[in-house]
């Protein structure tokens, strides 16, 4: 299952030592890091009913609203005694709720590229697809004294879907599969889970046909899109289908690394999300205040000059690419 045995053994002992256990995902939540804490919440609140288990988060998904609310907010105090997971959050100042560093002791599970290995126990593998095949692998260690529920297996089936491209990615192994499979043996209702994260509003179509005759490329085919305020206002989109226009950059031949450039509304700052096939991008990322997977990364730039900047450092990781590779497309 995983080589870090000694390190999940580790964790489950801290696990049963704490009476009060805090979990912590990244902020602007996808459905990685909203499905692996709900899903191990709901995990350890079913095999240790005596143990107090908080989700409390700030922020909010609308696409992911399907899967419930959180827990309220809790007085700062609660944390002093208790022990804090932080799952799929590579660097602390990304961790959605601060009052993680109140807590006694703290355990990093996480699937990203180790940028800053913070705090007292980590479970990092970067071969992993997702972060909640990694609960799923936990689950399975220690599956004689864990309870996995119906819904536990939904929470982390949309985590595992969402974050392989539905089981696409370069990342899905033997192991990924073998993951989903012990969801899928729960029974999840698969028809409504994809209807929940794939269908769009009709309205969307024409936001989309709009952004496609905006795509421009690069000499050597980086295919990029510049999201102003302006039209996200036009067109009324909330954050996830801002978020989502990447997605109409994927699957260009010759285009091995696309960008969309996202204005954050009400503040200065431009979201990037940065993909790829073959071609390594987390590099790029990591040079505008970001980073991430290999061919999935995210940036912040603080100007149309600085994007300009990132569109020709990814032109020229492109450029050498194909002048040292064969067989991509
Ligand atoms: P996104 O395009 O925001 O979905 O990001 C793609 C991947 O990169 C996700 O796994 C993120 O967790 C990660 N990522 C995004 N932004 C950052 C950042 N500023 N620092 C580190 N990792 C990031």
């Amino acid at each position: 299952m995983t080589e870090n045995r000694e390190i999940l053994q580790a964790i489950f002992e801290k696990i049963k030592a704490y009476d009060r256990i805090f979990l912590f995902r990244h902020v602007r939540c996808d459905g990685d890091c909203v499905g692996a804490t709900k899903g191990l919440k709901e995990i350890l609140r079913d095999s240790f009913p005596e143990k107090e288990i908080i989700l409390t988060d700030g922020q909010k998904s609308d696409y992911l609203a399907f899967l419930g609310e959180d827990d309220p907010a809790v007085p700062e105090n609660a944390y002093h005694d208790a022990l804090g997971i932080v799952i799929d959050t590579a660097n602390a100042a990304r961790i959605s709720n601060q009052n993680f560093s109140l807590c006694r002791e703290v355990i990093k599970i996480d699937h990203h590229i180790e940028t800053e290995p913070f705090g007292d126990l980590r479970w990092v593998e970067e071969h992993r697809s997702s972060a909640c095949e990694m609960i799923v692998s936990f689950y399975d260690t220690f599956r004689d004294e864990l309870t996995l529920s119906g819904d536990a297996a939904l929470y982390l089936y949309t985590g595992m879907v969402t974050d392989s491209g539905r089981f696409r990615y370069e990342g899905v192994t033997g192991e990924t599969l073998r993951c989903a499979g012990i969801l899928l043996d729960r029974g999840i209702d698969t028809d409504t889970l994809f209807a929940h994260l794939y269908l769009t509003d009709a309205d969307y179509f024409k936001f989309k046909a709009y952004m496609t005759g905006r795509i421009k490329f690069t000499e050597h085919g980086v295919a990029y899109l510049y999201l102003t305020r302006g039209m996200q206002k036009k067109f009324g989109l909330s954050h996830e289908e801002a978020s989502n226009v990447i997605s109409l950059l994927d699957g260009i031949k010759g285009s091995l690394i696309w960008l969309a450039f996202i204005e954050n509304p009400g503040e200065k700052d431009i979201r990037v999300r940065l993909r790829s096939r073959f071609v390594t991008v987390n590099g790029i990322a990591e040079h505008y205040h970001g980073g991430g997977h290999a061919c999935a990364s995210g940036a912040t730039v603080y100007s149309k000059k600085e994007a300009q900047a990132l569109i020709r450092e990814a032109d020229a990781v492109l450029a050498d690419y194909k002048a040292t590779h064969e067989g991509w497309l």
